[in-house]
């Protein structure tokens, strides 16, 4: 019914009306060569295979440790079989550690165990723990705020609430309590500090995650609480009774080795700029780092791929999966020393999990408003919107962006990665093949328009 009136409204319109307005803009063509690349990406095995690969075979590898190394042979193996070029590990040294027995339990009133995991980076108890009265704030702010008497001698505990949020920008805000908590509650005098987890789900999941005790500020153990376990605490704080816990949070600081993993694609022209895509291979020692960030350097792996099975393209593709991510950008910072005064013609880092992609970012200078517009459309059909021409974001490669260097970034649905993030729960069952690949489809894409153009080799032309 509705379709009639408005077929009738529009046959309705006077003609001369119709004959001056301007007649719409020719549709601007998306690269033909790109778009086949593109949408054949929506049926990628490799990303896949890389992330299952890595999770299966390796699992955890924390920072520095030898599950690391394991992964960077691993990550070597792969490359080369998938064909890449110039395969190698750029190592370099870095504080880690282990993992020993975690324990928070409530004394009085209610004796009770609650689940905790240590944060990276937190000081270390040994078996008999540290036992004090819990003192409560609900913001990093209000623990700020609070008179040295208040805290010495106690165990903090910071609350918070963060929500769930597309874009993930949730994490600026609420990472504050596990970011300067810690050094704040140690320069105050407190014994210890437990946080509510960083994240946004209701499971007996603690979240890890790194922090460092600044301004000279004396190493204290420093826990993150289930967010279950931290909402059972708060109801037995607010009985009103004091409440005393013994925390447990063992384990073990080393020096050990940490590197980066490099391969490329070699262009046409080598004298060109390479575009860098990553992710980074390490991962919290929690889950099997499936989301974090397995899924990135194979979304960033699995596109270089597509484009050398395509051709060659006119500039170097060269892939980094970055070591020691989680614990300080150390990778990031190591490949900025040996490389970052290079010019790279984009850089591109994938680190936000394996769900859709929903928004594109560049800032590859005024000069190529062009190229960067003919990403966006590239794009579009993967149901990717155009968001800004002078921004473009990444962990590793962050500080090199910010120094200058031109980049491209891709936004992923980020609802449920703060469900899962530095959790046991980080683990391959979390990942969707079918937003995996629509990854891999915009990776593609951009790396399509990026790449100067493919040229095929030669024995297949003359077929
Ligand atoms: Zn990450």
């Amino acid at each position: 019914m509705k379709h009639c009136l408005a077929a009738l409204l529009l046959t309705a319109a006077p003609a001369p009306l119709l004959a001056q307005a301007a007649a719409p803009p020719a549709p601007i063509a998306v690269d033909p060569k790109v778009a086949a690349l593109r949408d054949a990406a929506l049926d990628d095995d490799y990303a896949w295979g890389i992330t299952e690969g890595l999770t299966t075979e390796v699992g955890q590898r924390l920072a520095g440790s030898p599950a690391e190394a394991r992964a960077r042979a691993w990550a070597v193996a792969k490359l080369f079989a998938m064909g890449f070029s110039n395969i190698r590990i750029e190592t370099f040294p870095v504080q880690t550690g282990t993992r020993g027995i975690e324990r928070a339990e409530i004394i009085a009133p209610f004796p009770q165990a609650l689940v905790v995991n240590a944060l990276g980076g937190s000081g270390l108890t040994g078996p008999e723990g540290v036992t004090g009265e819990i003192v409560a704030f609900d913001s990093v702010d209000a623990l700020r705020l609070a008179p040295d008497s208040v805290v010495r001698g106690k165990i903090v505990f910071v609350d918070h609430h963060m929500p769930a949020n597309q874009d993930g920008s949730g994490y600026g805000q609420f990472g504050a309590p596990r970011r300067q908590g810690p050094t704040l509650a140690s320069k105050k005098g407190a014994i210890a500090i437990v946080i509510r987890s960083i994240g946004t789900d209701h499971n007996r999941t603690p979240h890890t995650g790194v922090m460092t005790f600044s301004d000279g500020a004396k190493p204290i153990p420093a826990g993150a609480l289930s967010i279950p376990d931290a909402e059972q605490l708060l109801r037995i704080l607010k009985r009103g009774k004091p409440v005393t816990m013994r925390l447990r949070l063992e384990g073990t600081h080393k020096m050990g080795t940490s590197g980066n993993v490099i391969a490329e694609v070699p262009g046409r022209d080598l004298s060109l700029p390479p575009i860098l895509v990553g992710g980074h291979l390490d991962s919290w020692d929690l889950g099997t780092g499936a989301i974090d960030d397995a899924a990135g350097v194979a979304i960033a792996t699995a596109a270089a791929k597509r484009i050398m099975d395509a051709g060659r393209p006119l500039r170097t593709i060269r892939i980094v999966w970055f070591g020691s991510e989680e614990i300080g950008l150390f990778g990031g910072e190591d490949y900025r020393a040996k490389y970052g005064k290079q010019p790279h013609y984009a850089m591109l880092e994938s680190d936000f999990g394996a769900d859709k992609i929903y928004k594109v970012d560049s800032k590859l200078g005024d000069a190529r408003k062009t190229e960067a517009e003919a990403i966006g459309r590239a794009l579009a059909p993967l149901g990717i919107v155009t968001g800004k021409y002078d921004e473009a974001d990444g962990s590793d490669i962050g500080p090199m962006l910010a120094d200058g260097l031109p980049g491209v970034g891709l936004s992923q649905d980020g609802t449920r990665y703060f469900d899962l993030h530095h959790t046991p729960d980080d683990t391959l069952d979390k990942i969707d093949p079918v937003q995996l690949r629509q990854n891999v489809a915009a990776w593609t894409a951009v790396l399509g328009v990026l790449s100067g153009g493919i040229e095929e080799p030669k024995a297949r032309k003359r077929r």
